[in-house]
C-alpha cells in the first residue's frame, strides 16, 4: 500500500488541474498512467466517481414544478 502526492491535484476539491476533471489516478492523460499498478482499474473508479456525482446532483436538484391540470 502506498500514498501519493501529485502536483496537479487540487486536494480540497479532489480535482485534477491538468485534466480539468476528477482526480482518478491512472486515468487516461494522468501522469501515473502506465507507470503504476492499481488494484481497481481507473475505468472502474471513473465510473464510480461519475455515479457518485450524479447521485449528489440528484440529491440537491430542486423537485420538479407541477402544473395544475
Ligand atoms: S488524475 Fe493523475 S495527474 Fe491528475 S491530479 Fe490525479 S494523479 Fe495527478
Amino acid at each position: 500500500m502506498s500514498t501519493f502526492t501529485c502536483a496537479h491535484h487540487d486536494v480540497p476539491k479532489d480535482w485534477c488541474l491538468l485534466l480539468k476533471t476528477d482526480c482518478v489516478p491512472g486515468r487516461p492523460g494522468c501522469v501515473l498512467r502506465g507507470k503504476s499498478v492499481f488494484l481497481v482499474s481507473a475505468e472502474e473508479r471513473i465510473r464510480e466517481k461519475e455515479q457518485a456525482r450524479r447521485e449528489r446532483e440528484l440529491a440537491i436538484a430542486p423537485p420538479p414544478v407541477r402544473r395544475r391540470p
